[in-house]
């Protein structure tokens, strides 16, 4: 509170001032707060207003009792300071804000002036109080609302900050060092797309509970939004307790969680970066941190990493390349190679496989291997794949002119069924270009389910409605093949190239293709065996009765211009 010569009392009870009872009855009767005169904590009169403050019945029940009997003892030290330092000319009261407890024991907060007085010739207090303790708890809900999280309570992304900055300049001064943890959910977002956000809500509460338990009281961890958490371990000169604390916090992620009567199984990704080993500023320090983060994610999550120096020029580099893959389109660095398929019977080739390859102007070629994932995280996969479907599309139909048969296939990332749903694009699309539907495959993945899969399904089911041919790719590398073939509307699955036998004496391999074949064949689906690159291997696939083919033994994508001559051709 500001010493403002405060209009609670200096109107009306000039410092400094002879008094008598009666005079002191008269002047606070007049006025409509609180107020209380004490000599050496002791009260001597208080009237009605400050009765009712205390909570309790009659001025009786205050009179000559200790002021400490009602305030905190730092209140009555904090009345004898302020007036200890008033200036001795000072005309008017002295602020102050104090906390009393009340007859039924709930705290309230006053704002007080007092002023010194002369009463039966002692030097005496009056002070003058003012409830504000709704106004307080109201500035106490805002300060919590803008410094913590709704949700799981802990400190939010300012306060967080704030304490950040504070342990980082108590570091520099003091030659400590502090460790700065970024842990981040894997799985969050199965369990908010799968379960509901009522339950995505639970499982952040409970994971608040769990990392808090990992920590000392002089860490803070902190909520920066989404599943993104932070810990902040100051003073690290103590051993390798980050190690400590990142180990725990991971075996808390991973025991189960028990959300809507369902175990549910997450991990965490953990980045640490330690001030001023790995920064020399605050902003380094968190980048540093979510670097390192960053890798133990696409190293394949439930772990943690320190920052190293490296990681620095790794991420300088990927972030360039996110920036060039923003214009991609534009500068047009995307080419369009095309795989023959095969008929293996016939040998013919009868359709294609577009596979996308970018050529970066410095870099050179960069694999679809590794610019998809970059491209489904950063958004632009959507625009790409209406680029590719639309482009393989139009130069399908060029080819047909002489094959009408001829058929071509794209890779549709699985963060893409959200804007195909309409359907609107991909009937522009057949228009466009005048390729049928039934000339289109889509190969897709069953990870095509793993994030909102009802709308994935809605759809699939549209595009086969239009007529679209659905293919399953890389079948037998995932976790549940066989229930996503069953539920998924494809009419062909692509065995992926691992289990294309590579000798004659594989014979593990060599049962599982063909459990594969049979399995196919009963569910009444076309199969492609993909990455073939010997004859032997032709034959074992087309004498278990797969039809369709590809791979370098017929030949490597090859860009359009080059691919041309192999429309319809036969290889002997
Ligand atoms: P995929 O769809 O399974 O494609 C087959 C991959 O195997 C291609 O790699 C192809 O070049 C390679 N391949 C073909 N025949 C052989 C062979 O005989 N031996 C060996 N060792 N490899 C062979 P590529 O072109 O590097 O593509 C990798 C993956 O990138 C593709 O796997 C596909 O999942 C993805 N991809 C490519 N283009 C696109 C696209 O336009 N959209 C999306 N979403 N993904 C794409
Ligand atoms: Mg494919
Ligand atoms: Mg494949």
């Amino acid at each position: 509170m500001k010493r403002t010569g405060n209009s609670l009392v200096t109107t009306h009870i000039p410092s400094g001032r002879d008094i008598s009872l009666a005079d002191c009855q008269q002047l606070l009767a007049a006025l409509p707060m609180g107020v209380l005169l004490h000599r050496e904590g002791i009260i001597q009169y208080a009237n009605q207003e400050m009765v009712h403050i205390f909570g309790l019945e009659s001025t009786d029940q205050l009179l000559h009792q200790p002021l400490l009997t009602f305030f905190p003892p730092e209140t009555w030290k904090r009345i004898e300071q302020a007036v200890t330092a008033m200036d001795p000319g000072e005309r008017g009261g002295i602020p102050a804000e104090l906390t009393l407890i009340r007859a039924n024991d709930t705290q309230a907060t006053l704002e007080s002036s007092t002023v010194v007085l002369t009463f039966q010739g002692q030097p005496t207090y009056c002070t003058v109080a003012k409830d504000i303790s709704q106004r307080k708890q109201h500035e106490e809900r805002i300060r919590r609302q803008a410094n913590y999280d709704n949700l799981t309570g802990l400190p939010n992304r300012t306060l967080f900050l704030d304490r950040l900055q504070r342990e980082v300049v108590r570091a520099r001064r003091q030659n400590h060092r502090v460790a700065l943890m970024f842990i981040d959910l894997d799985r969050f977002k199965w369990v908010n797309d799968t379960l509901g956000h009522a339950a995505g809500d639970d499982l952040l509460r409970e994971v608040s509970d769990r990392l808090q338990k990992c920590l000392r009281k002089s860490d803070t961890v902190a909520r920066m939004g989404g599943d993104e958490f932070t810990a902040i371990l100051p003073d690290m000169a103590k051993g390798p307790y980050a190690e400590r604390v990142a180990s725990e916090v991971l075996a808390q992620l991973v025991a189960p969680f028990t959300l809507c009567g369902q175990e549910v199984l997450i991990s965490g990704s953990i980045g640490i970066a330690v001030f001023p080993d790995d920064a020399a500023t605050l902003d380094e320090l968190l980048r540093n941190a979510d670097i390192a983060m960053y890798r133990t994610k696409s190293a394949g999550r439930n772990g943690y990493r320190f920052f190293t120096a490296d990681m620095h020029a790794e991420a300088q580099e990927r972030m360039e390349l996110e920036n060039d893959l923003r214009y991609v389109l534009e500068r047009q660095e995307l080419v369009i190679h095309y795989q023959p398929i095969i008929h293996l019977t016939t040998r013919r080739v009868i359709g294609a496989e577009s596979l996308l390859r970018w050529i970066h102007p410095k870099r050179g070629h960069i694999s679809p291997a590794v610019f998809i994932p970059m491209a489904e995280e950063l958004g632009v996969i959507n625009r790409i794949t209406e680029w590719t479907i639309r482009t393989a599309c139009a130069q399908a139909q060029k080819w047909r002119g002489d094959n009408p048969d001829f058929f071509i296939s794209v890779n549709l990332s699985c963060t893409r069924c959200r804007d195909l749903s309409a359907g609107e694009n991909m009937q522009t699309i057949f228009q466009e270009t005048g390729l049928p539907p039934t000339a289109l495959v889509l190969e897709i993945t069953e990870n095509i389910l793993s994030e909102n899969a009802e709308r994935a399904m809605l759809m699939l089911n549209q595009l086969v409605a239009m007529g679209v041919n659905l293919w399953l790719d890389d079948f037998g590398t995932g976790h549940s093949s066989l229930s996503v073939l069953k539920r998924l509307p494809v009419n062909g699955i692509k065995i992926d190239r691992s289990f294309v036998p590579h000798t004659a004496s594989d014979p593990e391999t060599i049962v599982l293709v063909e459990a594969i074949l049979s399995l196919a064949k009963s569910l009444n689906r076309q199969v492609i065996g993909e990455g073939i690159e010997s004859e032997a291997q032709a034959e074992f696939l087309r004498s278990r009765g797969c039809l369709m083919g590809q791979g370098y033994l017929f030949l490597k994508p090859e860009p359009a211009e080059l691919f041309t001559s192999i429309v319809g051709k036969t290889f002997a």
